[in-house]
């Protein structure tokens, strides 16, 4: 005889839509623009995110770094 306590369904669980990983219950997770991000993924999707914003120290202002 089991216990049904919080039983999450299949249906109901999350998927990093950057690397696949399944959100585990508990586990942190953004949701941005549709988007599931996990922890892992969270670091490179706000580099891609915020490139716009990317700056090097001593070069700001310059666009022509090639
Ligand atoms: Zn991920």
């Amino acid at each position: 005889m089991g216990k049904m306590r919080s039983f999450i369904p299949a249906a109901a669980r999350l998927f990093c839509t950057f690397c696949g990983a399944e959100i585990a219950a508990g586990e942190p997770y953004w949701a941005v623009n549709g988007a599931v991000v996990c922890e892992a993924c969270l670091p490179e999707f706000a580099r891609q995110d915020y490139l716009g914003c990317r700056c090097v120290r001593g070069r700001e202002g310059r666009h022509d770094a090639s």
